[in-house]
């Protein structure tokens, strides 16, 4: 007899989207396939704790943005929970909220580039939020390596709750995209052409 998955798999993926961009939707869409996710939730932060210092582009145009690039994926989704809620946007405070809106036994996978990875040692209450769900490393072969320290350094929790996906990770960033708007560059490709429109009309990154 077929053993039946009762548990429901959701994955999450949180960013700054300014702008969201093809390296985000590829590795969702990725990750997706390769866990089983019954939908991606992307969710766009008001203040990310890490860019208190950075000027980010107002949520209400990155939280567009973010609709127009994935409206045309059945299985992607957009949240405004990080919005609707003051302060810095602590991913522990938004996985707790999910696993209420979605059932406790929801299997929550939240999804990260290697920057983002790398850097979980520092994340708030990191160790109460691994325990709550699990974390995917979209990753291109070559720095596993720096990914599977991250993993040894959480010990076992890391080793049942951060994997490893090699994706094919594209040398795109938000970072990038800013600055070619900013000289007047094409950003055909790097970004869904609805995307780019908004950023030409609304005038974003001049
Ligand atoms: P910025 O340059 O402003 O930091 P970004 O391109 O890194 O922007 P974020 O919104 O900061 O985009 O990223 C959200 C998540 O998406 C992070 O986990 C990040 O690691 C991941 N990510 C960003 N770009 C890529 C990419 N090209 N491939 C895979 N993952 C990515
Ligand atoms: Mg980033």
């Amino acid at each position: 007899m077929k053993t039946v998955r009762t548990q429901r798999r959701i994955g999450v993926l949180g960013g700054t989207f300014d702008p969201i961009h093809i390296g985000h939707l590829v590795t969702a869409e990725v990750v997706r396939l390769e866990y089983g996710l019954e939908k991606v939730i992307f969710i766009p932060a008001s203040s990310p704790p890490h860019k208190q210092n950075v000027a980010v582009t107002p949520a209400f145009h990155r939280y567009i943005m973010t609709a127009m690039a994935t409206y045309s994926n059945p299985h992607f989704f957009v949240s405004d929970i990080e919005l609707k809620r003051p302060g810095p946007s602590y991913t522990i405070d938004t996985i707790k909220a999910l696993l209420d809106i979605h059932g406790s036994d929801t299997e929550l996978y939240f999804i990260t580039g290697v920057d983002a990875v790398l850097e979980l040692p520092t994340w708030y209450r990191i160790r109460e939020l691994l325990e709550l769900c699990h974390f995917v490393a979209a990753t291109r072969p070559g720095s596993t390596g720096r990914i599977d320290d991250i993993i040894e350094h959480f010990g076992e929790i890391g080793r049942a709750h951060i994997h490893r996906l090699d994706t094919p990770e594209l040398e795109i960033s938000s970072t990038d995209i800013r600055e070619k708007v900013k000289k007047g560059l094409s950003i055909k490709y790097i970004v869904p052409e609805s995307v780019e429109n908004y950023i030409l009309k609304e005038r974003l990154y001049r």
